[in-house]
């Protein structure tokens, strides 16, 4: 499917900064209707066979630049419940890594040139959002030390409690990333997320972007959850037994219940940039504007430098055999 202006017949995409669809040929807003794909993968608007990766949702047909929204990825099985749209736009992504990355010494020339961003996409990643119910049974045995000294001795006083903790926590949207192209550390890296302004799904949301539907099933994923789930629950045992000088564990059981699953999509800039044969990729959290990702360093600049540093170390290497002199 495609959204397409209903005054002038252009693509209507989501524009994040302004939080409105936009037609890009005559600016309109909120201007668009639906046009369903005739045929499965072809574009609405100019008829060319869409070579889709297997898991994408929406993208861009490469003869004629439209966004399209592949319309089998987003319905029943394969549609998402809730998204963050986009907040970040492109522009800003830009500026952003421009920011961050900008001033690194050894930078080469071309990274972050206007031609060179151009190749920045958006693109929404699949999460399974996981609730649960955990019940959490904790007890140890407590030490609490205490020093001191009176006149020539030193004391020391070691206090045994017998510490037991219940506790019960809701999980509210537990997010595992559901996309095998999308690196799980690069997407823990992204975090935190605005969770609060999640919302219901809208596929006017993937106009302008490309996306994916889920790789795995919530169930595959499951154990990545409860993974998150245990740690969770070992950070709040911690929190509710702080104060302790030891803790000897003698009993950690929790019972975690799945309450419930939803398919999320989330919002990563996404800018890859090749030197010297290497593939080098930076993110943009697209609703909170983080930044991640590691810049290539030149060598021709890099060699200037040391010569530089080396430079300097004979001239204080000088100062010291001076100083040496005149003792
Ligand atoms: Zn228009
Ligand atoms: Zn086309």
């Amino acid at each position: 499917m495609i959204y397409r202006c209903v005054n002038c017949g252009g693509n209507v995409i989501y524009e994040p900064k302004e939080g409105k669809m936009k037609c890009l040929s005559c600016g309109g807003d909120e201007c668009q209707e639906m046009i369903p794909a005739q045929l499965p993968d072809t574009c609405v608007n100019c008829g060319m066979q869409i070579p889709f990766s297997q898991f994408a949702s929406a993208g861009r047909c490469p003869a004629c630049g439209t966004y399209l929204i592949r319309d089998n990825m987003v319905s029943y099985p394969y549609g998402p419940d809730i998204i963050i749209p986009f907040k970040i736009s492109k522009r800003d992504a830009e500026d952003l890594l421009k920011k961050e990355f900008g001033k690194k010494l050894f930078l080469p020339g071309s990274f972050l040139s206007e031609k060179t961003l151009e190749s920045m996409r958006g693109v929404y990643v699949p999460f399974w959002m996981y609730d649960y119910n955990s019940d959490i049974e904790y007890s140890a045995v407590g030490t609490k030390v205490r020093h001191w000294t009176s006149g020539d001795r030193r004391y020391t006083e070691t206090s045994y409690f017998n510490v037991y903790r219940r506790l019960h926590v809701n999980y509210d949207g537990i997010p595992v990333d559901a996309s095998i192209a999308m690196d799980d550390t690069i997407m823990d890296l992204m975090e935190p997320y605005a969770y609060e302004q999640i919302q219901n799904h809208d596929n006017k949301f993937l106009s302008g972007f490309d996306s994916e539907t889920y790789n795995m099933s919530p169930e595959q994923l499951q154990p990545r959850a409860v993974q998150k789930v245990n740690k969770s629950n070992r950070e709040w045992i911690a929190h509710h037994t702080s104060g302790y000088t030891t803790l000897t564990q003698e009993r950690f059981n929790t019972n975690n219940q799945p309450t419930g699953n939803k398919f999320a999509l989330l919002p990563v800039w996404v800018y890859e940039y090749r030197y010297n044969g290497e593939n080098y990729k930076f993110y943009v959290n697209g609703q909170t504007g983080k930044c991640v990702g590691k810049a290539p360093l030149s060598l021709g600049k890099a060699v200037g430098l040391t010569a530089l540093l080396f430079g300097s170390m004979l001239v204080s290497l000088n100062g010291l055999a001076l100083l040496l002199g005149v003792l």
